[in-house]
């Protein structure tokens, strides 16, 4: 293709409005354009990247089994009414009118048409286990539209639903599915950690996220380089280190008058200890149960979501309020020698158990104990894991530092069990000759969401760097200077490379050498091919990879098997 027709070029600026460097890159590089906030354009180099990406996922899905179908956007309300979804979706869905005062959604997913779409087709054991599959536009109306692709309102999704006479032969596939995302993401050039979901007493405890790292992600996540190990940070789990110390004895406690804040660290200050060596109690209210007191050792954090799992109920951090009318006193509450008029109870981190000589509150105004020991001067009936973990932790599993990452969810895996089949009568006939529910699966990956994260991942500073297997073109021609016979062998080049099937983007504007060679850089086609008067007298081109800082220059008689040996990778 010749840039000088291209319909979408490169903009002098990036826009203004660009939150993320994926808006900022795409729109500047005439890869999307934005119509309105979370809605895009995709122009041509934005749409062949995103027809590869799909190409890449086809080809997997094929792989275990999935049968391409492609399902309506606009969906009668009654079948969201049937799952409740009407109502628990609410706040994003998108709701219309047809004729004859029928009303619609568009789909912001699709378990509400396949189901009953799959009743249709399901009969018997002998047609499962069954997978379908679907690249399509969905609709949500996102509270907060940002990060240019990363979360539109209308955006591009591949969902797959499998079905199973099962549990067991759902695991089986799933295990399957779960592969054939690593290979997705493999093959768009990221890497991507499996999460388990966060579990919680409000979250599907069957579900796993795809997630990949890049500054811009929303999510934190908990990785270890040497297992590959990777867990959400709200119910990572991790060996918390005993502080590096001395034995020490047991002192007698004692109770100071002390001017101090209420944070750890004015304490420690106060107190000229570490950190570690304040015996920290945060407060929680839970639901229908009265306070709850989290103690932990002062250099660590509570994960309120491990607490809210441990207790099963809803926690808030306790108001000054409500603290002082159980008669705590804000900034010096402990467990130690709390009169039984104060109702609430303790908890532990486990992390307290291996540290002597705490200094804490002594529940008054101005006042710590010091030397306060467990067992001796006061008592914990239940120790549980409630750390929050992060840098500096070691993996339960291998014993290798943990590190923090931000992360962006590529993709996202459930087991539906029959949630979906017992709403839509979704049976089929055992080989016992019984009705039975079909068990399902379903399997989601962002491909818009998909376009933005390879950006956000592998971008540089001077622009986006496509991986081969994804990028718009294989190649950027370049010709460079006004000469006929340099623009002639370049044209040239053009039509017979393209003619062999390479993919050539042939920048053929007479525009300068630094423009033409910073847009190349910005759009990031993994391969650039310069003409020019130099590389005429060297009766080759100028060959340079994107990712790379060098150049040389291959021979006209050569170029052909190079690119044939670039492109076989
Ligand atoms: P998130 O937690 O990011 O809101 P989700 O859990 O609601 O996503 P799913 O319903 O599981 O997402 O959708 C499957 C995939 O679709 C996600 O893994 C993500 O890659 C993509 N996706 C979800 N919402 C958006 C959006 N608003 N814009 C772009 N892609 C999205
Ligand atoms: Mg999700």
């Amino acid at each position: 293709m010749k840039y000088s027709k291209f319909f979408g070029k490169t903009k002098h600026n990036p826009p203004c409005d660009a939150d993320s460097k994926n808006a900022q890159l795409l729109t500047q590089a005439g890869f999307v354009d934005k119509l309105a906030a979370g809605i895009y354009n995709l122009l041509p180099l934005g749409h062949r990247v995103f027809t590869k990406i799909c190409g890449i996922i086809r080809e997997e899905m094929n792989a275990v089994g999935g049968q391409e179908i492609l399902m309506p956007a606009l969906h009668p309300i009654d079948l969201w009414e049937t799952t409740g979804r009407s109502r628990t979706m609410d706040d994003i869905l998108y709701r219309t009118r047809a004729s004859g005062d029928k009303e619609f959604v568009f789909g912001p997913s699709h378990e509400e048409t396949v189901t009953p779409l799959a009743a249709g087709c399901i009969q018997s054991y002998k047609d499962l286990p069954m997978s379908v599959y679907q690249i399509q536009t969905k609709f949500r109306d996102e509270p907060r539209a940002k990060s240019g692709l990363l979360r539109g309102r209308e955006f591009g999704m591949k969902d797959m639903y499998s079905f199973h006479v099962s549990e067991e032969d759902l695991d089986e596939y799933y295990e399957k599915a779960i592969q054939a995302y690593f290979n997705v993401f493999e093959r768009c050039g990221l890497k991507a950690y499996l999460i388990e979901a966060s579990g919680g007493p409000f979250s599907d405890k069957f579900s796993h996220e795809f997630s990949v790292e890049t500054p811009a992600g929303e999510d934190t996540i908990i990785i270890c380089e040497s297992c590959g190990g990777a867990q959400n940070l709200e119910i990572a789990e991790g060996k918390v280190l005993d502080p590096d110390e001395p034995e020490e004895k047991e002192l007698p406690m004692e109770k100071v008058d002390v001017e101090r804040g209420f944070s750890v660290e004015e304490n420690a200050k106060a107190h000229d200890v570490d950190p570690y060596k304040i015996l920290k109690t945060v407060v929680y209210e839970v639901e229908d149960a009265g306070l709850i007191g989290v103690v932990i050792r002062g250099d660590l954090n509570v994960s309120e979501v491990k607490l809210e799992n441990y207790l099963g109920k809803q926690i808030r951090p306790a108001s000054p309020e409500l603290l002082k009318k159980a008669g705590l006193v804000q900034g010096f509450i402990s467990p130690v020698n709390l009169p039984d008029s104060v109702k609430i109870s303790f908890i532990a981190d486990h992390s307290i158990k291996n540290v002597k000589n705490f200094v804490t509150g002594a529940n008054a105004p101005a006042r710590d104990f010091k030397n306060v020991n467990l067992g001796r001067d006061f008592t914990i009936e239940d120790f549980v894991d409630l750390v929050e973990v992060g840098t500096g932790f070691k993996c339960s599993k291998c014993d290798e530092p943990l590190r923090e990452i931000k992360g962006i969810e590529v993709g996202n895996i459930f087991k539906l069990g029959t949630r979906y089949s017992d709403a839509f009568n979704l049976k089929f006939t055992d080989n016992d000759g019984k009705s039975k529910s079909v068990v399902m699966g379903c399997y989601g990956i962002g491909t818009t969401r998909l376009v933005g994260s390879i950006v956000e991942a592998l971008a540089d500073e001077k622009g986006m760097v496509w991986p081969l297997s994804v990028a718009p073109y294989h190649v950027h021609l370049v010709h460079l200077g006004k000469d006929d016979d340099v623009k002639e062998k370049a044209e040239q080049l053009y039509q017979e490379l393209t003619s062999a099937g390479f993919e050539i983007l042939y920048d053929d504007r007479d525009e300068s050498a630094g423009v033409k060679l910073n847009d190349a850089d910005l759009i990031g086609i993994p391969l650039r091919l310069v003409v020019s008067r130099k590389t005429l007298e060297n009766d080759g081109v100028e060959w340079k990879k994107r990712t790379e800082e060098d150049s040389g220059i291959v021979k006209f008689s050569n170029l052909k098997k190079e690119l044939e040996s670039f492109i076989a990778g």
